[in-house]
């Protein structure tokens, strides 16, 4: 999955990245509002962490933006303790969820987690396709019972898949959930990853659509 930050105070957007980059998310981080604006134009992203006072156009205006796009990104916004209105503002201008600085990491990837699993129609923490289930949460995988060991990167294959169990993801979609900016995209690696997955779980569960990508079928999901 991948996240954007949009922080412009170096040390918090710094943790920020290096923190949700060990929860397992590809993370991109950009320092002012029309940084932010020309990413969220441009890549696509599982959520957005917003501070709302940036450099050149404010979070709220980079908000705005996006919504008048109509995009539908989970937005949490990070405020300060004494701007009460601008978490008001933040909420009735499109954001999902707020942060007060200073904040928790662990919970801040906890409501991602939360956000990102509602943004997909999921109410269920825990995603299962047939006797398949992985749980975002505690990073784990089991298939009938039984813990199954994935590297990061299969992991994040497979729960893509199985967020949008019944819709085919290209190759390309795929790529984009495992890379951040300035990580070089090995070639073949979905095709690899995707083998691997086979391979651990079991060869029927992950389709290939020939010159379009890859599905796990919504019949096969339990829930
Ligand atoms: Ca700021």
């Amino acid at each position: 999955m991948r996240i954007l930050v949009v922080e412009d105070d170096a040390l918090l957007g710094d943790a920020l990245q290096a923190g949700l980059q060990q929860a397992g998310y590809a993370v991109d981080w950009v320092q002012d509002g029309v940084q932010a604006d020309h990413a969220l134009c441009g890549e696509t992203y599982a959520a957005v962490v917003l501070d709302l006072g940036l450099p050149r156009l404010s979070g709220l205006d980079v908000l705005q933006n996006l919504r008048s796009r109509q995009s539908s990104l989970p937005v949490l916004i990070l405020t300060a303790r004494d701007t009460v209105e601008d978490r008001i503002r933040g909420l009735d201008q499109g954001a999902d969820d707020y942060l007060v600085k200073p904040f928790d990491l662990g919970e801040l990837a906890a409501r991602l987690r939360a956000l990102i699993r509602r943004s997909t129609g999921h109410a269920n923490p825990v995603l299962r396709v047939g006797e398949v289930e992985l749980d975002p949460a505690g990073h784990s995988v089991t298939w009938q019972g039984r813990p199954v060991d994935l590297a990061g990167r299969e992991f994040t294959v497979l729960q893509a898949l199985m967020l949008n169990a019944g819709r085919v993801l290209s190759r390309a979609q795929l790529e984009d959930k495992l890379y951040a900016w300035g990580q070089e995209v090995e070639s073949n690696t979905v095709e690899v990853h995707i083998h691997h997955l086979r391979r651990k779980l079991f060869p029927g569960l992950i389709e290939t659509i020939r010159g379009v990508g890859y599905l796990i079928p919504r019949d096969k999901a339990g829930d």
